[in-house]
C-alpha cells in the first residue's frame, strides 16, 4: 500500500475510539464526530473505519446487528447482549485453539481464532426482574 496521507478525520475516528469501551457502531461514531467536522458524511465515516481495520489499527465485531468497531487490538473475545445488543471484552484467558488446529487440520494455516458469546448482559437481567 502506498503512503497514506495523514487524515484529521481518521486521526478522529480512531481517538474517539481508542476512548470508549462500548464498541460504538459507525452511525454512533459518525453522529459524535459530525460535532468537529460538520461536514463529514456517513460515507467517509465508514471508508475510514475500512481502511483503519485494513491497516490493523482497529478491528471490526460483526454482530447479528450493525457492525462494532474496537480500538483494542490486544486477542480478546467479546460477550454481546441479546437483549439490548451491547459488547462487552471478555478478557477471560481462554486456551489458544490456534496451534492445535494448525497440528491436525491441513486446511491452510489459521492465524487468528475469534470467538463471540451471545447472552442476556447483566443490566438487561435485572431490569427483566424488576418489571
Ligand atoms: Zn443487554
Ligand atoms: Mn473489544
Amino acid at each position: 500500500m502506498a503512503a497514506l496521507k495523514y487524515s484529521r478525520q481518521r486521526e478522529a475516528i480512531k481517538s474517539y475510539l481508542c476512548g470508549r469501551e462500548d464498541h460504538p457502531t459507525a452511525d454512533m461514531i459518525y453522529t459524535s464526530i459530525r460535532g468537529d467536522f460538520p461536514n463529514i458524511s456517513l460515507g467517509t465515516v465508514y471508508r475510514n473505519l475500512s481502511l483503519l481495520v485494513e491497516l490493523g489499527e482497529i478491528r471490526k465485531i460483526t454482530t447479528d446487528g450493525a457492525d462494532r468497531f474496537d480500538a483494542r487490538i490486544t486477542p480478546h473475545s467479546h460477550f454481546i447482549c441479546r437483549n439490548c445488543g451491547c459488547v462487552m471484552d471478555v478478557m477471560v484467558p481462554l486456551n489458544d485453539p490456534v496451534p492445535q488446529v494448525n497440528q491436525s487440520w491441513g486446511h491452510g494455516e489459521v492465524e487468528e481464532c475469534r470467538m463471540e458469546f451471545y447472552g442476556i448482559c447483566e443490566q438487561c437481567k435485572q431490569s427483566a426482574k424488576c418489571s
